[in-house]
């Protein structure tokens, strides 16, 4: 019988906690159950060109940023509300962000449509994303008091804050980040990813409806979109920013550092995950995960697995290639709104990484499943599975955020995790074993933020398994999102000036 124990650790911390959640604690973002009623009468609104066309009419209105003067008027914005909002009393802020969960919960159609239209993603992959971004607001307004309950310390929340999300969990990430910091105390300026900005203008309305329930100002949380360019780079370097929290690739985290290095980042970056399969594996279960988290959003998720090792006979076993040549190919590819769809399409056309990946074999490499490209535009590809990817190769150390995964054979438990350790990231990363010996080896000696035992290695949920990584997948202080500690470090901590 296989076990799920799910396993995750704050970074560079070598200890890890098990995180068990209360029953009923929160609208748990693994147990939205997509098959429920609700959620399909959610998905034919969802998929319908009215809605997209009613949604484009009626989303909620943003700032739009064109110049540096309009950067400077939204940080001088900011910066007015600034005290305002950190003296607004904990427990208030705290209630700001149950409400906000009420106001995500009513818009949760809205939300699901516009991530189907403006991402790509089905159905059944953004409904729990609504449901992990209320989580977030619920558990980070329980983690709200923790900045008062000691008395010998005083907590100074970070100031403007500067929320970068990226585009392929455009509903939770943005959230999730905006209302940590408001948590914490400071004012947001939020600046969605291009191919997704009505996914944050239509969750930030919750936020604002929030504000204005408890008679707050909107000001404190501003959604400005601005091209790209010197505008952005503006906004990044301004003297009143004090404080980035960014989710995307290493690329972005380097270039905000290089433009001002001082600046205090917070990043969530790229990824390169493994998943190990030892001959004790389920095979079943072993193919359902592996796919699941190969092909899920196709592929385009730091956590997403790129890499499946096989160990010893596993690597010889023709029943388990069959099985994941069958599922793979077997996954429906169409546009998200079609809801026959389970693999839809890439948000962005392919990088020049993905399309190497998509399209090319380096030495030893085979293909399993070959990818086809089904559209002009390039957005739409069936999965690929390439065989013999072999150590320090291409595929075997770049992130590539799409739809190919790529088989390596090795002899032992150690050599594989030799392989996975091998990549700059740390991010997430399971095995598959149903041998309690070989669990424990893998659990002490893996270098990953989030480790998975007997599970997918996406999908971490908000409590149970804070997210977060370790090495080139980090950036700043580190404590996880969806953690105990990730509001806390949304601020400096000083003694408290002692009562006269
Ligand atoms: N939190 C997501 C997960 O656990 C991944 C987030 C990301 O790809 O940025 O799958």
């Amino acid at each position: 019988v296989a076990h799920s124990a799910t396993v995750s650790a704050e970074p560079r911390r070598r200890e890890r906690e098990v995180h068990e959640l209360e029953p009923g604690e929160f609208a748990n973002a693994e147990d939205s159950d997509p098959t429920l009623p609700p959620v399909r009468a959610m998905a034919a609104d969802a998929v319908s060109p009215r809605t997209a066309e009613r949604l484009a009419a009626t989303v909620p209105p943003a700032t739009v940023i064109t110049t540096t003067a309009d950067v400077d008027a939204a940080v001088a914005r900011a910066e007015a509300v600034r005290e305002t909002w950190a003296a607004t009393p904990v427990d208030v802020r705290a209630a700001v962000l149950r409400r906000a969960a009420v106001h995500l919960e009513e818009a949760r159609a809205d939300l699901v449509a516009t991530a189907v239209h403006e991402a790509g993603k089905t159905v059944p992959e953004v409904d729990p994303e609504v449901s992990e971004a209320i989580d977030f607001a619920n558990y980070y307004a329980a983690r709200a008091p923790d900045l008062e309950a000691d008395p010998d310390a005083a907590f100074v929340p970070d100031g403007v804050t500067l929320v970068t999300p990226p585009w392929n969990f455009p509903v939770a990430i943005p959230t999730g980040s905006v209302l940590a910091a408001l948590a914490a105390g400071s004012p947001v300026l939020i600046k969605p990813a291009p191919p997704t900005p009505r996914c944050v203008q239509v969750a930030m309305d919750a936020v604002h409806r929030a504000l204005d329930d408890h008679g707050l100002p909107r000001d404190v949380v501003q959604v400005l979109l601005s091209p790209e360019g010197e505008v952005g780079r503006h906004l990044v370097t301004h003297p009143g920013v004090a404080r980035v929290l960014l989710t995307g690739s290493i690329e972005t985290a380097a270039l905000f550092a290089g433009w001002r290095p001082e600046l205090d980042v917070l990043a969530e970056t790229s990824g390169k995950n493994a998943l190990i399969v030892t001959p004790s594996a389920d095979v079943d279960l072993a193919v359902a995960d592996v796919v699941r988290a190969a092909f899920g959003h196709a592929g385009q998720k730091c956590s997403a697995a790129s890499l499946l090792i096989l160990v010893g006979s596993a690597g010889r076993s023709d029943r388990l290639r069959r099985q994941l040549a069958d599922a793979v190919t077997s996954l429906a590819v169409g546009p998200a709104t079609d809801l026959a769809t389970v693999m839809g399409p890439l948000t962005e056309p392919a990088s020049g990484k993905l399309l190497r990946a998509l399209t090319t074999l380096d030495d030893g490499e085979s293909w399993l499943v070959q990818p086809r490209r089904l559209d002009d535009e390039g957005l739409l590809w069936t999965p690929g599975v390439k065989f013999g990817v072999r150590p320090g190769s291409f595929f075997h150390l770049t992130e590539v955020f799409g739809p190919v995964l790529g088989v390596m054979r090795v002899e032992t438990l150690d050599e594989a995790i030799a392989l996975q350790n091998q990549v700059t990231f740390g991010l997430t990363g399971g095995i598959h074993s149903l041998d309690a010996g070989e669990i424990a080896h893998w659990l002490d000696r893996v270098d990953v933020g989030n480790a998975y035992v007997n599970r997918h290695i996406t999908g971490a949920i908000v409590r149970r398994q804070p997210f977060g990584g370790w090495k080139a997948s980090t950036v700043g202080p580190g404590a996880k999102a969806g953690g105990p500690h990730y509001v806390a470090q949304l601020g400096t901590w000083t003694d408290a000036p002692a009562v006269p």
